[in-house]
């Protein structure tokens, strides 16, 4: 007898025939002996309807109530699926973040969970209850709903199997694991059988949207096992896990890309100690974080710089830096919406030279112009034009000889 956790994402619980099918696979395992703790997320395309209601009344609704708002999308799914499940005669309970007791900080719309008191939970399990607890939510201190950032159920899942010491995390979805990279946008994308924390936080992080990156860090901290896999079907999916020492890999593991950043340059800038200061102070007061940073000498005692922020953050990060670059004596301010960062990952660069050689071979191949570089110890990204993400993709993967 094992406790499992099982997260089915929006298009896994998109309607009633979903959800039933759900409840059916959720009976199969609790019939078989185990502890069952079912998380879920909103019916596909619910989240995004809601923020765009909101947006109907006003450009900047309160993050308090925006949170309150998104939340319902969770509770409609948890209560159909407990429903479903006493109606099919198995005894189930929905829980809210609140009364799951995942208390969170107050960061509303991007809440970092602090604590998991699954006390309640465990309770319920030893009556062997089914319980089905809404994803993507949970409670500040003084007991406001909070909301952990798009993609977020997928933290619930793992967060709670953490808490609960789950023997697996399962993570249902709507692809069969987690590929060498989007199978949505290369047909050629191939499935793992398995993927370390390391490269699953760096696919994460660099836009591979499969697991949210705070639940592969709390998997890699907790060491929880993920079972990334298909709602559809019942083969096995994708397991992400500690690195082992001896295991055979290839360089570069994985592909990915991400449209969601905007690049921002000063130009002429005068180069002097301070100015750099000046310019990221600002921006980080607003709250906008910088990923990507460059900076161009020119002659004359100028110089160009250049970041990029999230996309998201992009008309104030512009309208905070044509003031500052007004008051540092930049010349100008230019602003490119349609970016694209690509990047290879792999755990194998750690001990293998020419990566970046090679990427930037394989992209002036393609006549696509780097725009900015970022390295790390496992992965390598460039800023590109967005009209060459797809062909970049597919290039780089074939030629890291991941094509299926
Ligand atoms: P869910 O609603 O189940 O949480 P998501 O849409 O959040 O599902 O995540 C699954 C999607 O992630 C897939 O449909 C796929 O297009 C995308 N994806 C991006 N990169 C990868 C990858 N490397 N492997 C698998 N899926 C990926
Ligand atoms: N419903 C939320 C979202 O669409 C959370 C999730 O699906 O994980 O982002
Ligand atoms: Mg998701």
């Amino acid at each position: 007898m094992a406790l499992i956790v099982q997260k089915y994402g929006g298009t896994s619980v998109a309607n009633l025939d979903q959800i039933r099918k759900v409840a059916e696979r959720v009976i199969k395992v609790y019939t078989a002996g185990n502890d069952v703790v079912v998380v879920l997320s909103a019916m596909a395309g619910v989240t995004d309807s809601l923020i765009q209601l909101a947006h109907q009344i006003t450009n900047d609704p309160s993050r308090r109530e925006l949170d309150v708002l998104l939340a319902t999308g969770e509770q409609t799914t948890v209560s159909l699926l407990s429903i479903m499940l006493e109606s099919m005669g198995f005894p189930a309970i929905s829980l809210l973040g609140h009364q799951a007791e995942i208390v969170t900080n107050r960061a509303f719309g991007r809440a970092r969970i602090a604590e998991i008191r699954a006390d309640r939970i465990r309770e319920l399990l030893s009556q062997r209850k089914i319980v089905a607890v809404a994803g993507f939510q949970g409670r500040d201190q003084q007991g406001n709903i909070t909301t952990l950032g798009r993609g977020g159920s997928d933290t619930s899942a793992v967060a709670l199997a953490a808490a609960l010491k789950a023997d697996v995390c399962e993570i249902f979805t709507d692809v069969d694991g987690v590929y060498t990279t989007d199978p949505s946008l290369c047909k050629n994308a191939r499935k793992l059988d398995k993927i370390y924390y390391d490269e699953m936080l760096e696919m994460a992080s660099l836009g591979a949207k499969v697991l949210q990156i705070r639940a592969v860090e709390f998997a890699k901290k907790f060491n929880v096992p993920v079972h990334v896999r298909s709602s559809f079907i019942e083969e096995e999916g994708t397991m992400v896990v500690e690195e082992e020492e001896d295991m055979e890999r290839l360089v570069v593991s994985g592909v990915t890309y991400s449209k969601d950043e905007a690049r921002i340059t000063l130009s002429k800038v005068p180069d002097k100690p301070g100015i750099a200061s000046r310019i990221f102070t600002t921006i980080a007061e607003a709250g906008i974080i910088v990923d990507m940073i460059i900076q161009n000498t020119r002659k004359g005692g100028l110089t160009d710089l250049t970041f990029t922020v999230p996309k998201s953050d992009y008309p104030r990060a512009m309208a905070i830096q044509k003031d500052v670059a007004e008051s540092i004596g930049a010349e100008h301010v230019i602003g490119d919406e349609h970016i694209a960062k690509v990047s290879v990952i792999g755990v194998g660069m750690r001990s293998h030279s020419g990566v970046a050689a090679k990427m930037f071979t394989v992209l002036a191949k393609e006549n696509i112009n780097i725009m900015m570089i970022s390295t790390s110890e496992i992965k390598i990204s460039c800023v590109i034009e967005e009209k060459y993400t797809e062909l970049a993709v597919r290039v780089l993967h074939h030629a890291f000889g991941l094509d299926a």
